[in-house]
């Protein structure tokens, strides 16, 4: 007989996201323009936006240039909470529910035993916790105050006696893979093939348009706080997070007002709104733009989103 007894629970990739609405169908309407050319005119979204004073009612045309501002569509849904489709298995994300270890132990644990959290490229402990009864670890991709690197980590119990039984959420062992960001658009997209969807484009474009179904899911890149959430004549329905690094997020040309208010503290993965074609657009699409720190408007200045979108795709944005 063993004098303790240790049950592993599970690394759960905590779903605080998790689907609490049915992602809407995503046929592929006639609004992917994969490959054409020069298919969409969205001038310059946001780069009105500091003087817009956020107070625009539905349908009023904001204090800028466009001569034809859509109306905000009817029919808005109340404050839903953000909820996305599930984040992928086996994924954690600065920003989003933490990684979350959790066990049971039977008896006082040894002296010297603890939680380690590992990097699996070699195996080198980044961080330990004692064990404690009952306890859980929950980890949310810093080390020390900075953001781990991406990559595959694990956890592992360290002179803990017999594990009774060991478990992982999305069946993928202990080790999970943090990654920065996760692709904003939860089905499927096109990036967008032309020049003038890029950034630059000969007008002053400030951000990347990407092509999807009206009625995709947008959802946060990244985690952060709602810098602003409203509704302007150019770019739509729109909204602005920041995150901890200072680095800004905009998604404009949503089809609803936005599902977060500014202020918000939003997590990774949760939704902020829909594809959409509202403010100065043609064809529904995500205008995406990434501010270094400090932010969209703060200090901060718009780079070309193209090479980390292509990064995020690739390894989240499959559908
Ligand atoms: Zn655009």
């Amino acid at each position: 007989m063993t004098g303790k007894q240790l049950l592993v629970g599970m690394v759960g990739l905590a779903s605080a996201v998790a689907a609490a609405v049915a992602p809407p169908a995503m046929a592929d309407g006639g609004a992917s323009r994969r490959g054409a050319p020069a298919p969409v005119r969205v001038v310059g979204g946001g780069s009105s936006a500091p003087s817009e004073n956020g107070t625009v009612p539905a349908g009023t045309a904001a204090p800028s240039s466009s001569p034809a501002a859509d109306p905000a569509p009817p029919g808005i849904d109340p404050a839903l909470p953000g909820a996305a489709p599930a984040l992928p298995a086996g994924k954690v994300f600065l920003g989003g529910p933490p990684a979350t270890f959790s066990y049971s132990v039977t008896g006082s644990p040894p002296a010297g035993a603890r939680v380690e959290l590992y990097r699996a490229a070699d195996g080198q402990a980044v961080r330990s916790w004692p064990l404690t009864p009952g306890g859980q670890v929950q980890w949310n991709g810093h080390l020390g105050t900075r953001d781990a690197p991406n990559g595959r980590y694990g956890f592992r119990l360290i002179g803990a006696g017999a594990v009774a039984r060991a478990a992982i959420a999305g069946g993928t062992g202990t080790e999970f893979d943090l990654l920065d960001h996760l692709f904003p658009i939860r089905g499927k997209h096109d990036l967008g093939q032309s020049a003038t969807n890029g950034f630059g484009g000969g007008r002053g474009h400030q951000g990347q348009d990407m092509f999807a179904s009206c009625g995709t899911p947008v959802v946060a890149a990244r985690g952060g706080t709602v810098t602003k959430a409203t509704f302007d004549s150019r770019s739509g329905n729109y909204v602005v997070i920041t995150d901890d690094t200072g680095q800004s997020n905009v998604y404009m040309h949503m089809r609803k007002r936005p599902l977060v208010a500014q202020g918000d503290r939003v997590v990774t993965g949760q939704q902020v709104g829909e594809v959409g074609e509202t403010g100065r657009a043609t064809g529904c699409h995500l205008h995406f733009e990434l501010w270094t720190a400090p932010g969209w408007y703060q200090g901060g200045r718009a780079v070309n989103p193209l090479p980390q979108l292509r990064r995020w795709d690739r390894l989240t944005g499959h559908f």
